[in-house]
């Protein structure tokens, strides 16, 4: 491409939220209005569990008001409050959710290939106070759970999975959140499925996700016993009905992303300047993001350079993940940061994340590749 490529009139953004059928969604609101019931374990609160249920193939689930308060009240169940050793290659919520429960986060480094934390320098930062490794399934690549699942029988240690980006993600036909000892989703707004705000919690064990629902809803056993110092985390009706809907229409937004899929992959994995990010063979792709790597040792183009080039042409991409949470100021120079961490550091300052929803028409995103094209290649 010679030219260079013309702005577009409309700013495409890195994501946009799906909005099931209108219609669909007032039938579900005035079911609401004629119960008159709008949180506590309503109607859609159930529909909308067993539909997830047998969506994602999970015996114990528990819905939740939102992922974060979702990690911090599974760190809770499992009672942890020494060390807990995770990425620092992730959204915000992960970290904060163990210092929020007064525990320890302690970043190891990650794998550069698969972008999620290494099994190694896990066991490099274990100490007499680890009690468990929260890993995350970074853009639907799953960890390497049997590596961490080894690790954690052979210490003792629990196993949390941050699976914000894995929605119905199968890995050798297992669903993802088969692994570990608890799995939390995201169903926020800018996710795959989503709620608006919610999010859910899957375990292996009925036990825990008992644990759990007791924990979301204050502690309440029945009307005169409280046995445990419980928080809110419980996902209200209107929310839940909205969650029925979108499920209903979940496929249709995942051919959608397939076909937009299809064409980045096409048009940029020919431009040797650019790594792109893949799911590995064994999992199914959730089609949560569409990531590429600009690699340093490229002379002249930077992802901040590109980053900076998309913006002006109305094209927004986000740098997911940087900073990397090991920098905040409240971790930085603190026990949580005990290793070099050379392969997230380089993953944050090269990774790019495209505009990837349904809604982008193939032209768009033929645009998107021209203008990355030119960019790259000019
Ligand atoms: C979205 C996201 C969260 C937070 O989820 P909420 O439901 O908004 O609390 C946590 N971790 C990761 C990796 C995410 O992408």
């Amino acid at each position: 491409m010679k030219s260079p490529p013309k702005p577009f009139p409309y700013p495409l953004y890195v994501t946009r939220p799906f909005l099931p059928d209108l219609a669909r969604y007032q039938e579900r609101l005035a079911s609401i209005w004629s119960d008159r019931w709008l949180t506590n374990k309503g109607r859609q609160h159930d529909a909308l569990h067993d539909a997830l249920r047998s969506f994602l193939g999970y015996d114990n689930l528990s819905l939740l008001n939102n992922a974060t308060q979702g990690l911090c009240i599974a760190l809770k169940a499992l009672d942890i409050q020494g060390e807990v050793i995770t990425t620092p290659f992730t959204f915000p919520a992960t970290p904060h959710a163990i210092s929020w429960n007064n525990a320890t986060p302690v970043f190891a480094d990650i794998d550069s290939r698969r972008l999620t934390i290494d099994p190694q320098s896990i066991e490099s930062v274990i100490s007499p106070r680890t009690e468990a490794i929260l890993g995350v399934h970074v853009y639907g690549i799953p960890c390497d759970v049997e590596a961490i699942d080894q690790i954690a029988k052979r210490h003792g240690l629990k196993v949390i999975y941050d699976a914000a980006h894995v929605f119905g993600t199968r890995l050798n036909q297992t669903p993802i959140g088969q692994f570990g000892d608890v799995s939390v989703f995201s169903f926020h707004a800018t996710k795959l499925f989503h709620t608006a705000e919610g999010g859910c919690a899957v375990s292996p064990s009925p036990a825990l996700i008992k644990t759990i629902d007791l924990l979301k809803n204050f502690g309440i056993e029945d009307e005169e016993n409280v046995s445990a110092p419980g928080v809110n985390g419980k996902l209200n009706e209107l929310q839940a009905a909205l969650g029925c809907c979108v499920l209903e229409e979940v496929q249709t937004e995942l051919l959608s992303r397939q076909r937009v899929l299809s064409i980045y992959q096409a048009r940029l994995a020919s431009i040797a300047e650019l790594e792109l990010v893949r799911i590995p063979g064994e999992a199914s792709n959730s089609l949560q993001y569409f990531v590429i790597r600009v690699p340093s040792r490229v002379t002249g183009i930077s992802r901040d350079y590109l980053h900076n080039a998309l913006r002006q042409l109305n094209i927004v991409t986000r740098k997911y993940f940087f900073p990397l949470c090991s920098t905040f100021p409240h971790y930085r120079n603190s026990l949580s940061v005990r290793i070099p961490l050379p392969k997230a550091e380089s993953a944050a300052s090269e990774v790019l994340a495209l505009p990837f929803h349904g809604q982008l028409t193939d032209d768009e995103v033929h645009g998107i590749c021209d203008a990355i094209s030119y960019l790259m290649t000019k």
